[in-house]
């Protein structure tokens, strides 16, 4: 079994990946715009910064994780996950969603402090335990935030959601995800009543102002500047 360390290395790739991936995927819809990095790695700068340490850990980390078969590193374009890293990486990623969703759903936690807790334990969570846990939770497909939890085989969906900052004004949508885990910002949400599930309509938009208008259904109106309103991401209802 990987290290802490390098479980969390992993992830963290894994999830910058997959923002680029999103990033690729807009861009490609607005027409042209070429997203995310250069062969799709990630500079061992950035991944320092992503994972709080210095550039010099960052980059000893790349070359252990490469000499280990988990990355592709090149020291001038950075890393990328090997086949077997995104696997592990899969892995931890979906320990980490279903273990939020235990901490939420059956120990009463809440989704704005189990990030933390899910960072611990997901290291030490057997495969036989987590099989228990996936069955009791009905085999979800979605953790506290959202986000979508990979499958077994290490399949991660990546669904066809829009930001608030894109969607329609007058148009009631529900929001289906909030990227990060900041306690702060997503217990501020939860007083305003803006959490996944929720039907929202977008009221107006000030593009001057940067914000954002919108209530949620039998809620007063609340104005969001466009950083927070970048981190919720809705569903369009047909
Ligand atoms: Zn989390």
């Amino acid at each position: 079994m990987a290290s802490p360390t390098v479980e969390d290395y992993l992830k963290r790739i894994l999830l910058e990946e997959e923002q680029q991936g999103e990033g690729a995927r807009e861009g490609g819809k607005e027409g042209g715009k070429e997203g995310g990095k250069e062969g799709g790695r990630l500079s061992t700068g950035d991944l320092a910064v992503a994972m709080g340490v210095t550039p010099g850990s960052a980059t000893a980390m790349a070359k252990t994780l490469s000499e280990s078969g988990l990355v592709e590193y090149e020291a001038r374009a950075g890393v990328r996950l090997s086949r077997r890293g995104r696997k592990l990486a899969m892995h931890v990623l979906r320990r980490h969603r279903i273990l939020e969703l235990f901490l939420v759903r059956v120990l009463g936690l809440d989704w704005s402090e189990v990030h933390k807790e899910a960072e611990q334990l997901e290291h030490a969570l057997s495969e036989r335990v987590l099989d228990r846990l996936d069955a009791l939770l009905g085999h979800p497909l979605v953790d506290p935030h959202g986000s979508p939890i990979p499958t077994a085989e290490g399949v991660l969906e990546s669904p066809n959601w829009v930001s608030l900052n894109e969607c329609q004004v007058g148009k009631r949508v529900r929001i289906a995800r909030v990227a990060g885990e900041d306690p702060q910002f997503l217990r501020f949400l939860d007083g305003l009543g803006l959490v996944p599930g929720v039907e929202v309509t977008v009221i107006s938009r000030e593009t001057l102002a940067d914000a954002i208008t919108l209530a949620a259904k039998d809620r007063p109106p609340v104005t969001l500047g466009s950083a927070a309103a970048a981190r919720l991401f809705v569903k369009i209802e047909s």
